[in-house]
């Protein structure tokens, strides 16, 4: 099923990098559920999913016409990145993250069928492009109050975001997770402090979908 296609299109540093255990376990779970589709019935594309909070967000915010060929599952919907592509805000100057199994990342709309593995960014074993990181800092900025993710102080680790990141749930979780934080800091080209890197990060790792939960 999608996941051949996965393995010949994905980058080897990208297949590297994501984690085959992670994709494996993605494709192997939708599978046993007779119901889901890998491929738009609309289109034949690949579908990607989204967590429901940021595809509700872009339904506020491009008013788009809903169509019925959607997947639902546990918090995540399947999308298409052709059919779907207004609603997931092509038409914006930034746009929601969402995963792309294709692409085995967190990626935007205007990435979709061009992602560079030379550019992604990566989080534990996660990788994303700096589109997905915008999108999820612009959707923070428009839901958070000014005051309310300054500084450095990283919220408390939610232990269900670390799967799709690789980063072991052990002791040494929360200090990794700092750790990738800080090679995240340096590499994103504006100033940014810890506290809102850290809640654009929880967002960008949301997007993957774990249904096993
Ligand atoms: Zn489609």
């Amino acid at each position: 099923m999608q996941n051949n296609k996965v393995k010949q299109t994905a980058s080897p540093r990208m297949m590297d990098k994501v984690g085959r255990s992670k994709a494996r376990s993605i494709s192997h779970t939708m599978s046993d559920d007779t119901r889901f589709k890998p491929l738009c019935p609309r289109c034949g594309e690949l579908r990607c999913f989204i967590h429901i909070y940021a595809f509700v967000f872009a339904l506020k915010t491009t008013r788009a016409a809903l169509h019925g060929d959607r997947y639902i599952r546990g918090h995540w919907l399947s999308i298409c990145p052709i059919c779907d592509a207004y609603l997931l805000m092509r038409e914006f100057t930034w746009s929601v993250p969402f995963y792309s199994p294709h692409d085995m990342a967190v990626i935007c709309i205007a990435d979709y069928g061009c992602v560079d593995a030379t550019s992604v960014l990566e989080f534990g074993n996660l990788c994303f492009t700096p589109n997905a990181l915008r999108g999820a800092l612009e959707m923070l900025r428009k839901q958070t109050r000014p005051d309310g993710r300054d500084g450095d102080a990283i919220e408390r680790l939610d232990r269900e975001l670390l799967g799709p990141t690789g980063i072991p749930d052990d002791d040494s979780a929360r200090a990794e997770w700092i750790a990738q934080l800080e090679l995240l800091v340096v590499k994103w080209p504006e100033r940014i402090g810890l506290a809102e890197l850290d809640a654009a990060v929880r967002t960008i790792i949301e997007q993957v979908p774990n249904v096993e939960k």
